[in-house]
């Protein structure tokens, strides 16, 4: 095969793999170029989303939640049994292969449509040339029409705890761990924080979340952000607000964890310490010099509303520009600029985003939270609907949370949805299309719900919105 390309892709994560997919759909000769490396020492596709993010970790959610229910909730149904038990080692494997299942797929995916996927680093060079240099070493040049940069994100380390992948340690390490830690701290409350946490709380850790904010998931409705906070304490996560960690060691089997809060200096120990605090945008090795694409003052590389850097033909997508760094955004800025380079329409909605918490209950959410509204100074209604008054939430035994509609009173308009409950994760879509559609609340009033769903819980809200609830007390 030649070395000449209409489409080179440098990175094959959630953002990269479906650009390179979507260009050959659209009759473009395209590479995939992509370093990604495991723990065991083998090369897949799939980037963080599908090797060390989304995937493993909705995984072990999965297995924990099961563990979990069947601890406290299967008696409710009549199930009984002797003795429940952990096997770490079976549910790390089911974890595993899980991962290579996905990440195998990408490769029968690439083949399907005429994408030649490449392992190695790849770095962009003046005149749209990619160097790629292979695991065995070798070198070759790639030339390229166009070339889609989707080098995504690392965590953000702190240089006061420093990370050494067995006490101190990022996501990728705590998707891994061995054995279950007696005593676990987390340094953030944030997405991974929570998600992690209640992984390793449901099989038995003591955990102790330690956020710096004093407010609790600021980003979310706080409505919803309440009802998580109780419903986190309820399963016996720890989360301290306001907590400013100084340093950290590791010394022995143990981490000491120096904190101050508003009561004072404090010093804890724990087994393991994830460090949960953000991530930052990737881009070690990727330009070389005179490759006249630029980063902001944060790292991103700078592009326009359609992801145009600013070298001629050069776009980028993903975690490592501006938005949300989740895996869904980045696929629809991939599929936006592989049809752009065919020619095709392109965009991406950023204001219909939707964001989910794996926790239990999820929480997901779209568009404006009802602290957003209030502040932009619109006139705006509010619905919400308990999930104990849902039939079929109450059939699952999972009568817990809320569905909530911010909606404006000038247009009826829908600005925001916010749920925390039972596939809260799943439920967020009707209200995302919704929203793409410009749905006012009462084209959602008047769209019949099958009974007995949780989506009904969506239903509902709409109607409490203009507190027309049937079965709820539109309050
Ligand atoms: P990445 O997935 O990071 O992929 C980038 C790829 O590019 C990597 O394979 C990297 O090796 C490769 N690469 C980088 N530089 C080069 C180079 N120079 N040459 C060759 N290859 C290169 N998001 C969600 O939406 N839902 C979730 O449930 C979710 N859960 C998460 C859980 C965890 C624990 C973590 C850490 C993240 C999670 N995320 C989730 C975030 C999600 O993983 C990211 O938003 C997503 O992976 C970003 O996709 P990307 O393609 O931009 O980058
Ligand atoms: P995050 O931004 O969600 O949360 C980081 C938290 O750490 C914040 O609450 C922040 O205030 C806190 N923090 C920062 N510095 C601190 C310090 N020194 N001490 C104590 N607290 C501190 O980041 P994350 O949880 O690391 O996740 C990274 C990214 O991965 C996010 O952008 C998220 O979107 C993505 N992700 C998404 C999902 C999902 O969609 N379900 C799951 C996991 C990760």
């Amino acid at each position: 095969m030649s070395d000449s390309y209409d489409v080179v892709v440098i990175g094959a994560g959630p953002a990269g793999y479906p650009a390179a997919i979507r260009a050959g759909q659209n009759k473009l000769k395209v590479a995939c170029v992509d370093e990604w490396r495991n723990t065991d020492g083998s090369y897949a596709f799939g980037g963080t989303c599908l090797n060390a993010g989304c995937i493993p970790s909705k995984a072990l959610l999965e297995s924990s939640e099961l563990y979990q229910r069947a601890k406290e909730e299967f008696a409710a149904h009549g199930i009984t049994f002797g003795d429940l038990k952990v096997d770490l080692a079976a549910m790390q494997g089911r974890r595993a292969g899980v991962v290579k299942t996905m990440t195998s797929g990408i490769n029968a995916l690439f083949k399907a449509n005429n994408v030649a996927g490449i392992q190695g680093h790849g770095q962009l060079e003046p005149g749209n040339k990619v160097r790629v240099k292979a695991p065995d070493g070798s070198e070759r040049t790639l030339d390229a029409k166009h070339v889609v940069l989707a080098s995504g994100s690392i965590p953000i380390r702190l240089k006061t705890v420093p990370h050494d992948g067995k006490y101190i340690v990022d996501s990728w390490n705590a998707l891994e761990f061995d054995e279950v830690p007696r005593r676990l701290g987390v340094i953030g409350a944030g997405v991974i924080g929570l998600e992690l946490g209640s992984v390793w709380r449901r099989l038995g850790a003591e955990v102790t979340v330690l956020e710096a904010l004093p407010q609790f998931l600021p980003m979310v409705d706080q409505t919803i952000a309440k009802e998580a906070q109780r419903q986190y304490k309820k399963q016996g996560l720890d989360i301290k607000l306001g907590a400013r960690v100084s340093s950290a060691a590791a010394a022995g089997k143990a981490v000491t964890v120096a904190y101050s809060d508003e009561k004072g200096e404090h010093s804890v120990e724990f087994d393991k310490l994830i460090v949960a605090v953000g991530r930052r945008p990737f881009t070690a090795g990727l330009l070389a010099e005179g490759s006249g694409v630029t980063l902001d003052e944060r790292g991103f590389i700078e592009v326009d509303e359609q992801c145009r850097t600013k070298a001629p033909n050069v776009w980028a997508v993903g975690d490592v520009v501006r938005g949300p760094m989740l895996a869904h955004k980045g696929k629809e800025e991939g599929l936006m600029v592989a049809d752009l380079i065919a020619g095709h329409y392109g965009a991406v909605n950023y204001d219909v985003v939707p964001s989910v918490i794996y926790t239990a209950p999820e929480i997901a959410w779209v568009g404006r939270t009802e602290e957003q509204v209030k502040q932009s100074g619109r006139a705006y209604k509010v619905g919400t609907f308990p999930f104990a008054a849902s039939g079929r939430a109450r059939a699952m035994e999972a009568g817990v949370g809320m569905t909530k509609i911010v909606s404006a009173k000038d247009d009826d308009e829908v600005l925001g949805v916010h749920i925390i409950g039972p596939m809260a994760g799943e439920l967020i879509s009707e209200a995302v299309l919704a929203m793409e559609y410009s749905a006012s609340t009462e084209d959602i009033q008047r769209t019949m719900h099958a009974h007995p769903t949780l989506a009904e819980a969506l239903h509902e809200a709409a109607l409490a919105v203009d507190k027309k609830a049937i079965d709820g007390l539109n309050r």
